[in-house]
């Protein structure tokens, strides 16, 4: 397997294997890792969520759903990308993030189907929870987005916003979002991981420091941290197993900087280049990859 392909596959399975392996050491700080694991290496599953190894967390639920919405109407996925959002929460997941919470719940106790209603939730919950919902929360999950739509950049860029807006008000995440999109898409069309990471951030609204040493990343769930977090791990790194082993042993929010820093990791290595001993772990392994080639297909299509 060679090229887009490998490099989609890769950023999917890089988001479920930062997840998986950080779920273990979710809310741990970096000292506390250290004393316990040393360095964590291994997909064991465990820690606070009691995860069977190999299983997964709402990183890879809610990327799953945005690319289940996104496959079953590519034109305007929307609607679609709430109900499958929908459905995981209806399964009672272990983690789900507050903003999420606040606001899936919420939906469904009012029988909510369109975007636009989801878009009157998020600003309740918003309000609701003192203003903040700047999490990184649908950061998370937007990865589906770049692999369907990457041959028309303003679709892209469209579609990632609002999947963020149907649950996230506060608009510094969108912008995070589309920020993190650019960065991914110029790698899966061939960019260096570095002197894409070093263009983006030159020409950002955000202020971020990709040279940070490892105390001073801040890995709270804030989204703007996360994202710092996971650029400073792909660009200070030359693999992607040393990429994901510096954003999970950072402490903190775990499972998402993983899963952040995997999906630009996954796509610049490509799946050849992930470790087996972690690919072969994942439970949804076989599902993932499927999504994978039915969203890279989407792009001749709409
Ligand atoms: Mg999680």
């Amino acid at each position: 397997m060679q090229g887009i392909e490998s490099k989609a596959k890769g950023a999917l399975a890089g988001i479920a294997i930062g997840d998986a392996l950080g779920a273990t050491l979710e809310f741990m700080t970096r000292d506390e890792i250290l004393h316990k694991y040393g360095i964590h290496k291994e997909i064991i599953g465990g820690g606070y969520w009691q995860l069977a190894p190999g299983e997964v967390t709402d990183d890879t639920d809610m990327t799953i759903a945005v690319a289940k919405g996104i496959i079953a109407k590519p034109n305007n996925p929307l609607d679609q990308i709430a109900h499958y959002f929908t459905e995981w929460v209806n399964t009672e997941p272990k983690d789900i993030g507050n903003i999420c919470r606040l606001v899936l719940t919420e939906g469904i106790k009012r029988g909510i189907k369109k975007e636009e209603d989801w878009l009157e939730i998020a600003e309740y919950a918003h309000k609701l929870s003192g203003g903040r919902s700047g999490g990184n929360g649908s950061l998370m999950r937007t990865i589906p987005v770049v692999l369907a739509y990457f041959s028309d950049k303003e679709k892209m860029f469209e579609i990632a916003y609002r999947q963020s807006a149907l649950t996230h008000y506060d608009h510094l995440v969108g912008k995070c979002v589309i920020s993190y999109c650019d960065i991914v898409r110029d790698i899966l069309l061939g960019g260096n991981i570095k002197d894409v990471i070093l263009k983006n951030i030159k020409n950002s609204p955000f202020k971020l420091d990709i040279n940070l040493a490892l105390g001073h990343i801040n890995t709270s769930g804030y989204v703007a941290h996360t994202l710092e977090a996971a650029l400073n791990c792909a660009y200070q790194t030359e693999s992607f197993e040393q990429a994901l082993l510096m954003a999970v042993n950072l402490g903190g929010d775990t499972d998402t900087i993983g899963a952040v820093t995997g999906g630009i990791a996954g796509a610049s290595y490509g799946l050849e280049n992930i470790p087996l001993r972690w690919l072969d772990k994942l439970i949804i392994k076989n599902e993932i990859l499927f999504l994978a080639d039915q969203l890279l297909s989407i792009n001749s299509k709409h």
